[in-house]
Formats: C-alpha cells, structure tokens, sequence
C-alpha cells in the first residue's frame, strides 16, 4: 500500500508490518515443524480432506491442488476446497491440520454459519474501502483539507478493518470444528492432535496481527486527519 505522509505517526505503520511480519515468520515455522511428523494414518492432507468432507456428509465440494505456500483455502461460491503443494501431497500432521481446517470453512457453509454469510456479504465494501479510502484522503487534503472527502476516507478504510474483525470468528471456528473432527481419532491419533492445535493456533494470530495492523493504519488515519483543521 502507498503511504504518502511521513511523519512521526508513521511508527504505528511500522508496528504493524513488524507484528504482521512476525506472525507470518511464526506460522510458517510452525507448519515446517510438524510437517517433519509423519502422521500415523499416513493420511495427505487431500486424503484427509476428502475423508473429512464424506464424513461431515458434504458430497457437494470438490478438492483440488493449486500452486503457492500457505495459498489453502475453501471457495464457498464454487464449492471448491484448494490445498497448496505441501498441504496437498504431504502425510504430515501440519498437512492434514491445514487441509482439517479448511474443511471447518466447508462444514461453515454447509450449516449456513451466519458469520461466514457476513463475511462474504463485506468483501465488495472492504475491496471498494482498502482501494479508494487513501486517495479520497489525499484528494481530500489537496483540496484545502477538505473534511468531508477526508472523513469519507477514513470511513472506507474503516470498512476494510470491519471486514478483518468478522474474519476472525470465522478463522477460529473452522479452527476449532477441524479440532473436533480431528478429535474422533480416525485420520489423527491422540497424540498428534495437540501438534494441529499447535498450527491453526499460529495461523490464527496471522488473522488477528493483520487486523492490528489495519486498526494501527486507521488509528494513524484518524490522529492526522481526524480532528477539524480551522487553522487551514
Ligand atoms: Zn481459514
């Protein structure tokens, strides 16, 4: 993203890229962790989502593979739940947790889990709100600091932390649904549950250190431009 204005708020920015950074370097240790543990069930994560998904008695979504590290995730538009390279092919614990809790988003849109619903309803406001929010500001301060496009702005990229804050529920309940699927024993033993606790825990913190870093953003936002400028 483009920051125009340097200045001493500009610290708040570099907090969040340092905790956004941080949880990324921490969720990507953590997977190549436990993918080093061979599950018992010798399960790929495919195998395992597939089994889940039959399981959960959801025969409506296919799975595929699709290119790029950490790029898993579930289409509830297309019903298609994608694996990357490494959740797909590898029989580790990391694996089958990752493709565990992307089947949580299937099993999400199968009982209509209201957050979900919301979510997917935000995404228009927040592309619209991260796209436009900053160069309605800098119009807004070009023409005189012009408050009402200036706090127009600030209400767009407020949608963009909106549509983070409803991400979160959303993440840790298919965290949590994975778990208790996982729990039954049937593609993970007892012992190698704690371990996908371990890695859906550190992907959920991604989720919550980007949705800091959008409030430190707005919080910047509103400490520049949100007060009244009579002295302009
Ligand atoms: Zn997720």
């Amino acid at each position: 993203m483009f920051y125009p204005f340097f200045d001493s708020t500009y610290f708040l920015v570099i907090i969040g890229i340092v905790i956004s950074m941080a949880a990324s370097g921490y969720v990507n240790h953590t997977f190549r962790k436990y993918d080093a543990y061979r599950s018992q069930s010798n399960y790929s994560g495919s195998d395992a989502a597939r089994f889940i998904l039959a399981q959960s008695g959801i025969n409506n979504v296919g799975v595929q593979k699709i290119s790029g590290d950490l790029t898993d995730n579930y289409n509830g538009q297309t019903k298609v739940l994608s694996l990357s390279e490494a959740t797909a092919d590898s029989p580790s614990v990391a694996a089958i947790g990752v493709a565990a809790h992307e089947c949580g988003h299937a099993v999400q849109d199968h009982v209509n889990y209201w957050p979900m619903r919301l979510r997917t309803a935000l995404v228009p406001a927040a592309n619209l709100g991260s796209t436009l929010s900053l160069p309605i500001i800098i119009v807004g301060v070009l023409l005189s600091y012009n408050q009402t496009l200036i706090h127009i702005g600030i209400l767009l990229f407020s949608l963009a932390l909106l549509f983070q804050l409803v991400t979160l529920p959303v993440e840790f309940n298919a965290s949590r649904r994975a778990l208790q699927i996982l729990a039954n024993g049937q593609v993970l033993t007892r012992d190698e549950v704690p371990m996908v606790r371990k890695v859906l825990t550190a992907a959920a913190l991604t989720y919550v250190a980007a949705a800091l870093a959008t409030f430190l953003q707005l919080l910047r936002l509103i400490i520049l431009f949100g007060g009244n400028r009579d002295d302009n």
